[in-house]
């Protein structure tokens, strides 16, 4: 029978205790042998997220009257963020709950700019075949007309390609600081530089690199250009729950002016409950999320921040000149930061995933090309020796022609095999469906 709600309480110590058992088959994270889904910064940082999070754990950033505190947080935090990506004060900006929800609120401003603006009745956006899913789903939820420009070899979006998709209805051109697949910097300067001579915008989804690159290039890293000191830059996104080591549930999108951030907006004058004003795309706003990114940016300081991006570079570092130590594997493009894929020409790199798997190593695939991926926080420094070991070994008995242990290499073939994309989508959400089936 499906779980009802119990009819009678359980006391907090077993509930807990019952939470704690919970975690049991959940991805080891905190050991650095995940390599997404979790930016760990030490169990220090994680001590004053949580404290900050309770502390406001009640509050709702929905209305900035009731809570000036989270108000004045938020406006920080976005002002702390405008700053560090080349902003000056006309950058305007709100938190939101993920990268996803900052690209939608993006999508959603040029639409809404291109029909008041520009008088179009059907705004089209160009986006780089590299860029985030979120930004299908935005064009998906927005119902928001879009194109996919290719990439070049270095995995950089041609931006050629993309000029040549620009047509009369076009909005606004996206680029990626660093595209999540290969971690390789679009080149923004012609991106923006396209946008600006056509009067379009110009997003750049800094979700991944916005609390990195600026790090890195203090640190003397070549980071190419790729925020609002590049001339065209209208608007960008950049996640505090990824290298801002916020709690989930925090990111900025940020604009080059107050104005543009006005599409963003929903305000309903005509509702019997009052007049309603919402800034982003969710209603009720966790104030635990505001203050615990408030909280990890003056904790960490510029100082911190720099500490754990050194951390980062010298992992990488290391890992990709093991990796193409291994004979048959080779590091694709030429990655930034922490965030980079790696292929093989005489190796099923899917197996080599199983193969790692089993030793508890998890990394995700990729497709076209097939890839695995390593996405590098300060957890790794302590375990990417063994890493390499491991990953020699692996590859070594692979190549030997040792079969992979069972894992989901048969399956990503399958689906390389499937030129429609469209129907693994089928395939997609019956496994979603399965997934979330009653208990
Ligand atoms: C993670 C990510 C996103 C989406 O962010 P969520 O917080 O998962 O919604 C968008 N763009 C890039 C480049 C990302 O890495």
């Amino acid at each position: 029978m499906a779980k009802t709600l119990p009819k009678s309480g359980t006391p907090r110590d077993a509930v807990m205790q019952q939470l704690k058992a919970l975690h049991a088959d959940d991805a080891k994270w905190k050991d650095g042998r995940t390599f997404s889904l979790v930016y760990f910064a030490g169990d220090e940082v994680s001590a004053l997220l949580k404290d900050a999070y309770s502390e406001f754990i009640a509050e709702n950033g929905l209305s900035p009257v009731a809570f000036p505190s989270l108000r004045q947080m938020e406006c920080e935090v976005v002002s702390m963020a405008a700053s560090l990506l080349g902003g000056d004060d006309d950058v305007a900006g709100t938190m939101t709950s993920g990268g996803t929800e900052s690209i939608m609120m993006a999508i959603k401003t040029a639409r809404e700019w291109g029909r008041k603006v520009k008088g179009l009745k059907r705004p089209h956006v160009i986006v780089p075949a590299s860029a985030h899913p979120a930004f299908d789903k935005a064009m998906h939820y927005f119902d928001v007309d879009y194109s996919h420009a290719p990439l070049q070899a270095d995995f950089r979006v041609d931006v050629a390609a993309m000029e040549a998709l620009i047509r009369p209805e076009t909005v606004l051109l996206v680029g990626s600081a660093p595209a999540y697949p290969h971690g390789v910097i679009d080149d923004i300067t012609a991106i923006a530089g396209l946008a600006k001579s056509l009067g379009l915008l110009c997003h750049v989804d800094a979700c991944l690199g916005g609390f990195f690159l600026p790090f890195a290039r203090m640190l003397g890293r070549p980071v190419a250009p790729f925020d609002f000191a590049v001339d065209g830059v209208t608007s960008m996104s950049a996640d505090l729950h990824k290298y801002g080591y916020a709690a989930k549930g925090a990111s900025v999108v940020l604009y080059r002016t107050g104005a543009l951030r006005r599409h963003q907006f929903f305000t309903y004058a005509g509702w019997n409950g009052g007049l309603y004003a919402s800034p982003s795309f969710c209603g009720t706003r966790p104030g635990g999320a505001i203050a615990a990114a408030w909280a990890v940016m003056h904790h960490l300081g510029e100082a911190g921040y720099l500490t754990r991006a050194q951390s980062i570079i010298d992992s990488t570092k290391a890992m990709q000149a093991g990796i193409r130590d291994i004979a048959g594997l080779h590091v694709l493009g030429e990655p930034v930061g922490g965030v980079f894929a790696f292929g093989s020409d005489s190796l099923n790199v899917y197996e080599l995933g199983d193969a790692m798997d089993a030793r508890g190593w998890k990394l995700d695939r990729q497709m076209s090309p097939p890839a695995l991926h390593v996405m590098v926080t300060p957890a790794h420094a302590a375990v990417w020796a063994q890493f390499l070991t491991d990953l020699a070994e692996c590859a070594k008995s692979l190549a030997a022609g040792e079969p992979a242990p069972d894992g989901s290499a048969a399956m990503y073939g399958m689906v390389g095999s499937i030129p429609d994309k469209s129907q693994v989508d089928d395939f997609l959400g019956e496994f979603l469906d399965g997934l979330f089936n009653r208990a």
